[in-house]
């Protein structure tokens, strides 16, 4: 079954709370269950450059940074987008 939520928007019996996550974007605490995550390489070098450095046969490090958003800061970064209410009950494509 897709879920859209790890906990399935609810922590039922004695599972407590999900813990809480702050967001990478605004600091806004999120539940844990909630919370996107995602990773990304980052590269030090200007992507032009390191194009034609890599040609030549250069190896250059890619840094990876995770950052955890909440929901209108992953919208806002182009991370998920907004989808229609239909929609929404599905899992999101990861
Ligand atoms: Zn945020």
């Amino acid at each position: 079954m897709p879920k859209k939520r790890k906990s399935r928007g609810r922590s039922k019996g004695a599972k407590g709370r999900d813990s809480i996550l702050y967001c990478d974007g605004c600091g806004r605490p999120i539940p844990r269950g909630k919370a996107i995550r995602i990773t990304r390489p980052v590269s030090i070098v200007d992507p032009q450059l390191r194009k034609e450095l890599e040609k030549k046969g250069a190896i250059i490090a890619r840094s990876y940074v995770t950052k955890t958003l909440c929901v209108s800061c992953a919208v806002y970064q182009g991370v998920r987008k907004v989808r229609a209410r239909e929609e929404r009950r599905t899992s999101a494509r990861r």
